[in-house]
Order: C-alpha cells, then sequence, then structure tokens
C-alpha cells in the first residue's frame, strides 16, 4: 500500500518543510503572542524582546535593541533598525547617525534619557544593514505598538521611511510627508529624514532642523491642551 510519502512524493510534494522549533513557538500561537505583549509591563519589555524568535533575525543578532530613554517622555523618535553598534551594544542610535541625532537633539534643548524616548521598527539589526523585511516588521509590529501604548507619548517623530510607512500606513516619500502633523492613532506625529540619510546628503540637514523645530512647537501646543 502507498505510503503518505508516496502520495505526496507523486503529488510533487516533497520535501515537506517544517518551521524550526524555535520559530515554531512564537509562529503556533500567534493570538497568545499579541496578547502578551500587549500586555506587557516596561519592566518586563526589555526581557521579552530579548527572548523574542518571531523572526530569522533572532539568529543573527547579538544584542536585541529595546529602545531607550524617559519611560515618562512626551516625546518619542522612531527609527529604522539598529546598526553594528546598536547590535553589539543593545541600545538605538549609538553609531554615527546617533551622534547626529543626540547633537539635533541637544540644539533643542534635549537629551535621550530627559523628556525622549527613542525605538525602533526593528528590536534586532538585519545582516549588513540591509532594509527590513516586511515581514520582519509585521513580527516586530507589537512591540513598537506596546511602547506606545506604555508611553502614551504626546508627539512621535518617524525618522526616516520604514518608521514613516509603517506608522502612516503609506509609500508616500518622505519629501511629500515633512512639514505638517500626521496623526498616529491621535497621537500628533512628524516625519522627518533618518540620520543616516542626513550623513551623505548634508543639504537636506536644514529640512531635518526645521522638522524638529516643528516638532518642538506642535508639543508645546498639544502639552499646553
Ligand atoms: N539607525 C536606526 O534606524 N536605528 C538605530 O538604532 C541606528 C541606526
Amino acid at each position: 500500500m502507498a505510503t503518505r510519502e508516496d502520495v505526496l512524493s507523486e503529488l510533487g510534494l516533497l520535501p515537506r518543510w517544517r518551521l524550526r522549533a524555535s520559530l515554531r513557538a512564537d509562529a503556533a500561537a500567534p493570538v497568545d503572542r499579541l496578547a502578551r505583549i500587549a500586555a506587557l509591563t516596561w519592566s518586563a519589555f526589555a526581557a521579552d524582546v530579548d527572548a523574542c524568535e518571531a523572526c530569522e533575525l533572532c539568529r543573527t543578532r547579538n544584542k536585541s535593541v529595546p529602545g531607550v530613554g524617559d519611560q515618562a517622555a512626551e516625546l518619542l523618535f522612531v527609527g529604522e533598525a539598529p546598526g553594528a553598534e546598536e547590535d553589539a551594544r543593545g541600545e538605538p542610535f549609538v553609531g554615527q547617525a546617533g551622534r547626529l541625532l543626540d547633537n539635533m537633539l541637544a540644539a533643542l534643548g534635549l537629551a535621550r534619557d530627559r523628556n525622549v524616548y527613542i525605538a525602533n521598527v526593528l528590536k534586532c539589526r538585519p545582516p549588513n544593514n540591509r532594509t527590513p523585511e516586511p515581514r520582519e516588521v509585521d513580527a516586530c509590529r507589537p512591540y513598537l505598538e506596546r511602547q506606545i501604548a506604555l508611553l502614551s507619548p504626546k508627539l512621535i517623530v518617524a525618522l526616516g521611511r520604514s518608521a514613516a510607512s509603517l506608522l502612516l500606513d503609506t509609500d508616500a516619500t518622505i519629501a511629500s510627508l515633512r512639514g505638517r502633523v500626521h496623526r498616529y492613532r491621535g497621537v500628533p506625529l512628524i516625519v522627518t529624514y533618518h540620520p543616516a540619510y542626513l550623513l551623505r546628503n548634508l543639504p537636506d540637514k536644514s529640512k531635518a532642523w526645521e522638522d524638529l523645530l516643528l516638532a518642538r512647537a506642535t508639543l508645546a501646543q498639544f502639552a499646553a491642551l
């Protein structure tokens, strides 16, 4: 009698691919995972991210990079994904782009631990700093959503295309999105260029500065309400 394997082979369905056990754990119970992440406290957040195996980036990361800053901040900056230095240290924006971001914050009288929180769309580094894959963004999205819910910021600044497209659900360019106030679930959101882009396109720094001034004015307006 033909075995199950014979039948599958005849139908051209072999070999059968199976998810590796560690990836299966989160994939098998997506509702449980979402419910768990949606209930995380700040104190449990980083450990949960560190244990995450929902996408392949867990295999290549050195450290997960949950986020940094004042957990009572009014202002949230969202970047794309950790790079090599962030992956080594477990903290967002600590490389060259991060130094530019720190300088821009300082020029506004802000700092990463003073009324500012910094997070990324992805909590683990994509190999060779490649652009995040949609499935990685989908797997990581609940963590950013939880951070936003815990923080309840008065203003979000999306740094670059990955953050803007996730938070605004759009493919529009930064050039077309910047200069005005958007909303993410009711929270005012401003879009600007990613600091790594600014390092390669110095003339656009003045536009990013205008965006940050708009962010400061918007924050003052909404914080006063
Ligand atoms: N670029 C990002 O988007 N995030 C980081 O943390 C570092 C570089």
